[in-house]
């Protein structure tokens, strides 16, 4: 468009607007008042103007008040502006002096070259702005390690205030960096072999301080277009709060907080390690102090807590890497041996262990002894796993107790089966007395010379459900641990009288009372009653009690012994010459009779010390004026030995097995029927006068 002069050409004049109009550029004509006389349809675009509203000519001050603000239309000849019109829409207006003060504006659509060199400025600032915000620190290495670029992160990790000082203080490669040199050749390697390193945690030193911390890294190539390393690039974060913090946890959950050994937490990893397939092994020592109880039950838990301390470091300086020394709970400790371990010999070990433990500890000017006792077993010989292991460790260290503490055991299979066999025997016991399982079996005491039966002795029997007929070797001993046998001697009394009771009254009885039975005054009112019930003449009854009765308490049995002969009880010596039985005690305590254990009757013959023994027991037993009975006596020369001694009264296969109460009674019935109808007599011994 163009405001044309009177005098101008028609054919010059279209030829020129066409022209005008032709072109991409935006072209204005300005005179010096302002006033807009040329101006194509591209301007307008360009400069957003709705082309048909406006009349040419018009001021460039009503319609665009910024463009006619511009320096440049004031200034000389070829300046330029750039104007921003819309928020995407940029221009470029060259301005050309062409005399009188008239200009004529080229303008230029420079939108696309605009938006995008800020698109591209802007994320630079924002890459920039990231880059040196960043928390982690961030850097780009040549290959070789030396630092090309960093933030202030990765400088203030490394002890620097800026990039500068970082740059310029660290030379090459890291290897130096990290505090465990393993750690940059796994870094290399990850690097060679993956092209990347991902969260990988290293103790290194602060470059300047050279203060260590830990870190968490990440590393990648900068790859030209044919994927060739140009650089490495990497962020590094301080993890020493996230590690030391985890540490602090794990060691809590690690370490034993009162002595600072190994925790049963880690100990019982460690076990799981060891006992798996393909590890080489291990042997387990299981700890318990002797009488440590005691200790803090006397002294108090802080000194007991002191005592342990003391102890855990006796026994630290005793176990060796790779071995591992943990304490299970309360005064529990364990020592795990690996099989590769140098100190292999289980033995001195324990021994060391034991004779460690047994040294007195000075604490608060009193001198303690505790003792240990120590339980081992060996994985995989002697169990299938860690529970197993363990198990059997504790079970042997048990024995090792029971033996009388302050050792050590062994683990062995055929212990643990007669243990575990015992505890079965215990349980059923218990119900045995309710279900009538024990039984009372007689054995004739006889008259030698004679045969004419004095008396039986009691003698028990189990009739087990599955076991079948026990002796009493096999559950008296039981019954003494369990404390079952008051329960069960009792028994024994009761039933004894009773049966007696209702045989011809010159027949006595004997019953074995076992040292728990003889330990209170309750056996005399236990005694006192059966009488009463039974009815059985007091002086048809004899207790036995072995020496170790009188050996566990002297001045209660020679007690008890006096009240119970009140009673008009007797009571026997039983085992004569099995222990430390002295003739003296026959001397000291008032027996009724004295029986000679049958190892003496079984050695008469070939021993002569045998009967020298049995001749004196048989002197003296004369002088005081109480029985003697030889126990054991299984053939006729035994008896023609003893008789010759002296020795009236006798017991033993010879005469007679212990059997059950019915066949008594039957064979006094026999007896009694023979007598009436004269029939041969059917053994050596006669029940009646
Ligand atoms: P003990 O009191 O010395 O009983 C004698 C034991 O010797 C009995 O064994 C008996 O069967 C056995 N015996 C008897 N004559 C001969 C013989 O000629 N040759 C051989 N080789 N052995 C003979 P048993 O019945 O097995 O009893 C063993 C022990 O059990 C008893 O030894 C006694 O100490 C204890 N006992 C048995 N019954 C009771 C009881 O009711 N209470 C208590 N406390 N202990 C009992
Ligand atoms: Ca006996
Ligand atoms: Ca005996």
């Amino acid at each position: 468009m163009i405001f044309i002069p009177k005098d101008f050409e028609e054919a010059a004049l279209h030829n020129l607007e066409a022209t005008l109009e032709a072109l991409h550029h935006g072209i204005m004509m300005i005179n010096a008042s302002g006033e807009v006389h040329v101006c194509n349809a591209t301007a307008f675009t360009l400069l957003n103007l709705p082309a048909d509203f406006f009349k040419l000519p018009f001021n460039i001050a009503d319609v665009m008040p910024q463009l006619a603000n511009l320096e440049i239309l004031q200034n000389e000849d070829g300046s330029v502006a750039e104007l921003q019109i819309l928020q995407h829409k940029f221009i470029k207006i060259h301005a050309k002096s062409i005399g009188f003060g008239n200009i004529v504006l080229t303008i230029e659509d420079i939108s696309h070259e605009r938006t995008g060199q800020s698109a591209q400025k802007r994320a630079e600032m924002e890459y920039r702005s990231l880059f040196e915000n960043a928390v982690c620190g961030i850097y780009r290495d040549e290959l070789d390690g030396t630092p090309v670029r960093c933030n202030t992160a990765l400088a203030t990790l490394n002890g620097y205030d800026t990039e500068m000082q970082y740059i310029g203080a660290v030379t090459g490669a890291h290897g130096s960096w990290y505090v465990e040199p393993d750690r940059f050749l796994e870094f290399k390697r990850l690097m060679a072999t993956e092209g990347r390193v991902r969260d990988l945690v290293s103790e290194v030193y602060r470059h300047r301080t050279r203060e260590r911390i830990w870190i968490t890294e990440n590393a990648w190539y900068v790859r030209d277009t044919e994927g060739n390393p140009l650089f490495v690039e990497g962020t590094i974060q301080d993890a020493t709060e996230r590690i030391t913090t985890l540490t602090v946890t794990e060691r809590q959950a690690n370490i034993d907080t009162l002595t600072g050994v190994a925790s049963r937490f880690r100990f019982l990893r460690c076990l799981d390690d060891m006992t798996k397939t393909g590890s080489p092994g291990c042997t387990l020592y299981s700890i318990d102090f002797d009488r440590f109880k005691e200790i803090n039950d006397m002294l108090g838990h802080a000194t007991g807590d002191v005592v342990l301390k003391l102890l855990a470091k006796r026994l630290q300086s005793i176990v060796k890497e790779p071995d591992l020394l943990a304490r299970l709970g309360g005064d529990e400790f364990a020592i795990l041996q690996s099989n590769l371990s140098p100190q292999s010999n289980v033995e001195a070990l324990a021994k060391t262990i034991v004779d460690a433990l047994r040294e007195p500890l000075r604490i608060n000017g009193h001198d303690l002894s505790l003792g240990a006792s120590v339980g081992i077993s060996m994985y995989p010989n002697q169990a299938s796993d860690a529970e197993e292991l363990l198990g059997n460790a504790d079970f042997a260290m048990y024995q090792a107790k029971a033996a009388g503490r302050n050792g050590y055991r062994i683990f062995d299979f055929e212990l643990r089966s007669n243990i575990q066999y015992r505890k079965e025997l215990e349980q059923e016991l218990r119900l045995a007395i309710a279900d009538e399982q024990l039984e009372l079996y007689y054995q004739p005491i006889v008259e030698g010379g004679t045969g004419i039966v004095e008396g039986y002795e009691a003698l028990m029997r189990w009739n087990h459900p599955r076991r079948g007929l026990l002796p009493p070797s096999q559950f008296i001993p039981i019954a003494e641990d369990a404390g079952l046998m008051t329960e069960l001697g009792n028994w024994a009394i009761t039933r004894a009288c009773q049966q007696m009771a209702v045989l011809p009254s010159h027949i006595k009885v004997a019953v074995n009372v076992s040292p728990s039975q003889f330990r209170s005054a309750s056996i005399l009112v236990k005694l006192r009653r059966v009488l009463e019930e039974t009815g059985l003449d007091p002086k048809r009854l004899i207790l036995e009690i072995t020496e170790n009765v009188i050996l566990s308490n002297e001045l209660i049995a020679e007690k008890l012994l006096g009240k119970i002969q009140e009673l008009g009880v007797g009571v026997a010596l039983d085992d004569f010459g099995t222990g430390f039985s002295s003739l003296s005690y026959l001397q000291r305590f008032a027996f009724n009779k004295v029986k000679i254990d049958r190892s003496f009757v079984a050695g008469m013959r070939e021993l002569p010390a045998n009967l020298a023994v049995i001749r004196a027991v048989v002197s003296i037993g004369r002088d005081l004026g109480i029985g003697v009975v030889a126990e054991g006596v299984e053939t006729q020369q035994q008896v023609d030995a003893l008789l010759r001694e002296g020795c009236k009264t006798m017991q033993g296969y010879f005469y007679g097995k212990p059997s059950p109460y019915s066949n008594i009674v039957s064979d006094i019935a026999v007896e009694k029927l023979s007598q009436a109808l004269p029939v041969p007599q059917k053994a050596q011994i006669r029940l009646l006068r």
